[in-house]
């Protein structure tokens, strides 16, 4: 900090013509200390997900040598974790941390920032919002919120969640009461079932209780430290709700704008960071906590049938086609998302997918 105020103090002695006044002001800002609030939809200091924020903040502070400080909390130390978007707008919290799909009631193009069912998995959504598109999208999309938006994280494929009754056929989904939020939940409802939209750290309670019958959560790092393998007995992949989300860091626009250039390239680079970091600790916890799932706490481990993987893949597809002819934006960024899935998956038919094949046969 010390560092920090010498300018400061040197500016403070020199006098001024109308030229010097212009360029004092300048560098004024370039050298003032900013204490920013973040406020996030997980829990404080929650494993993997509420950690990006937390090494975002130490980042920033790292890179700016002190000069901007970011405090987080915890959904509800607050804000509750659903507030998290609204108060960034407002201007009450500077910065927030969540996934674009919460507010699908807000602006129903969020969800494509986060995922929706049956996308794309968390290499292609990084390529298509950094290098093909997706950003400038996603910053018109949040605009009219006084928010800036960036990528902060992502779970990658996610598990299809936990169930005390087997899914034999589709005649299960029908009145299962199942914590799903986005177009995965719609997809449940669609195919009868009853989805229900809760907070992290709501959900053992709720499956503990029979208020939900199913949750699904993240993968098998994040869904071991809720302890969900106390209250369900099966866990059922694949995550096709959720293909490999992404996170966000939310900006109140209008304090983005006042920040000098230096400390806005200083987050983004964090944020980029973050981005691929908390991928990286998903991949590389998620196969270790599965073992412990199944051969420490007996955790039936089942894939959901074919038949009611096409029926949700059929829906999600009706889904996503009558949203678009809803709303100008939805239908821009869903045109953009659709055609980027359709070029890359077709790449990744004959590199990846081949390779994965071949390589686990
Ligand atoms: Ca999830």
């Amino acid at each position: 900090m010390k560092k920090l105020l010498l300018p400061l103090v040197l500016l403070g002695v020199i006098s001024c013509s109308q030229e010097t006044d212009n360029t004092l002001k300048n560098e004024v800002n370039e050298y003032k200390t900013y204490d920013w609030r973040l406020v996030t939809a997980w829990p404080k200091n929650y494993p993997g997900l509420g950690m990006a924020p937390e090494r975002i903040a130490r980042l920033v502070e790292e890179m700016s040598n002190g000069q901007m400080k970011i405090t987080v909390f915890g959904a509800g130390e607050q804000v509750p974790a659903f507030g998290v978007f609204d108060a960034v707008s407002s201007g009450s919290h500077q910065m927030g941390h969540s996934g674009g799909y919460f507010w699908k009631g807000k602006a129903p193009a969020a969800q494509f920032f986060t995922g929706v069912p049956f996308g794309l998995t968390a290499d292609e959504i990084n390529a298509w919002t950094n290098r093909a598109g997706g950003l400038e999208l996603w910053r018109e999309v949040y605009e009219p919120f006084n928010i800036y938006p960036i990528p902060a994280g992502n779970t990658g494929t996610q598990m299809f969640g936990w169930f005390n009754k087997e899914i034999n056929s589709l005649d299960d989904i029908k009145g299962l009461k199942m914590r799903i939020p986005g177009i995965g939940g719609e997809v449940l409802k669609r195919a009868g079932g009853i989805p229900v939209t809760l907070p992290g750290g709501e959900l053992f309670t709720a499956l503990q209780t029979g208020v939900i019958d199913a949750t699904e959560w993240v993968g098998p790092y994040n869904d071991l430290t809720f302890g969900f393998q106390k209250v369900a007995k099966y866990y059922y992949y694949p995550g096709w709700h959720e293909p490999g989300s992404m996170l966000e860091l939310l900006i109140n626009k209008d304090e983005w704008d006042a920040l000098p250039n230096h400390l806005k390239v200083i987050i983004d680079t964090a944020a980029k960071a973050v981005n691929q970091d908390l991928l990286d600790e998903y991949t590389a916890r998620n196969n270790k906590a599965l073992r412990e799932l199944v051969d420490v706490h007996g955790v039936e481990l089942r894939k959901l049938p074919d038949d009611v993987i096409a029926e949700f893949k059929d829906i999600a597809n009706q889904i996503l086609e009558e949203n678009a002819e809803k709303d100008e934006i939805v239908k821009k960024v869903y045109q953009s998302y659709k055609n980027f899935k359709a070029e890359v998956s077709a790449y990744h038919q004959v590199s990846e997918d081949a390779f994965v094949e071949a390589r686990n046969k």
